[in-house]
């Protein structure tokens, strides 16, 4: 049986305020605290979602500035603290290592304080060092970490596959999995568009040009910066992929999503986290999947894994 509880966010910025407004709006929860280091950002995130609490639409969700206090009860604890790339500078995610590392430590130290219970959706960048970091620095059940990872870049590949062929991006299943940031990459041994076979899609969408895979990979990558520089930060679409995650535990849906995790293992790697395919219960991540990947693929899984050690090891985390 579900039970809709509190969430705490972390962070009250750009990201922290769609999760807020989305969690808010798929009712999600009964409650929700908001925490930042700028503690009238977070005062003014929740008196504008709470005037909305007004409306015939909105279910009465209470939502207020927290403190880390309100972890002892929270179902979820989303991170979102810690700055973000900016328009303008190096596309790389990775360089964010060594000041997230420290955000993250400060912030875990207090959650850890009050509960080891709560769901934790790790959102911060790097992710997959945000994620490692966490998860081996504090004694917090590992499967009560999830990782939001290349569920994002998997949702992004969706679009872009469903506008070349113009269709409904939820017809496009697959993964791409490995680092959330530049290597990512698309697992095309497991994308099918609506079960039509991936290579025979050109010719179901009578296309004349066979369809470009490196182009598309490249634009899976791209488009992050593009928002960025387009409208300063991302948000909405990271807000969805928390809000899929979250519903999954609560629902206990067993559904299977790329996210990231502490690899155990799976592929001989164990000194990162990845995303790969995982399964999501009311208990977290239940199982991960070694997906058997083609040689160019797993080449390309092990690039992710050195870029994220080289970033842990440039941030001095063992
Ligand atoms: P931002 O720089 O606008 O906001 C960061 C917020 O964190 C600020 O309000 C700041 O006061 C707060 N903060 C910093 N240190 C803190 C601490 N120790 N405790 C509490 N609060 C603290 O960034 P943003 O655009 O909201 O993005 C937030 C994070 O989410 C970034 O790391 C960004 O890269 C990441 N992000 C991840 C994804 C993803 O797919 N995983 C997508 C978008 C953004």
């Amino acid at each position: 049986s579900i039970h809709i509880g509190k969430v705490v966010i972390i962070g009250a910025s750009h990201v922290g305020a769609a999760v807020l407004n989305k969690i808010t709006d798929f009712q999600l929860a009964s409650e929700i605290a908001l925490i930042d280091l700028d503690m009238d950002r977070a005062r003014g995130e929740a008196l504008d979602t709470s005037h909305a609490m007004s409306s015939p639409y909105s279910t009465n969700i209470k939502i207020h500035p927290g403190t880390y206090e309100d972890c002892r009860d929270a179902s979820f604890i989303v991170i979102t603290a810690g700055p973000s790339i900016l328009p303008g500078e190096t596309p790389d995610r990775l360089k964010l290592a060594s000041t997230n590392t420290k955000v993250m430590r400060s912030v875990f130290s207090e959650i850890v304080k009050y509960t080891k219970d709560a769901m934790i959706i790790m959102i911060t960048n790097p992710l997959d060092v945000a994620t490692y970091v966490v998860s081996t620095d504090f004694d917090y059940p590992r499967a009560k970490i999830l990782g939001t990872g290349t569920l994002l870049e998997t949702y992004r590949l969706r679009y872009i596959l469903a506008e070349h062929y113009d269709i409904d991006p939820k017809n496009v299943q697959g993964y791409v999995l490995g680092e959330h940031g530049n290597d990512a990459f698309v697992a095309w041994s497991t994308v099918n568009c609506a079960s039509l076979g991936l290579d025979h899609l050109d010719a179901y969408f009578e296309r004349s040009e066979k369809l470009d895979r490196c182009n598309i990979e490249h634009g899976i990558i791209q488009t992050a910066y593009d928002v960025v520089n387009l409208k300063g930060y991302t948000n909405t679409g990271i807000a969805m992929v928390a809000c899929r995650f979250i519903k999954a535990i609560l629902y206990n849906e067993h559904t299977i999503l790329p996210c990231s995790a502490v690899m155990d293992g799976a592929y001989g790697m164990c000194d990162v986290a990845l995303s790969i395919p995982r399964m999501i219960s009311q208990d977290g991540i239940v199982r991960s999947f070694e997906v058997r990947l083609p040689d160019d693929e797993m080449e390309k899984l092990l690039r992710s894994q050195k870029s994220v050690r080289a970033a842990l090891d440039g941030a001095g985390v063992k």
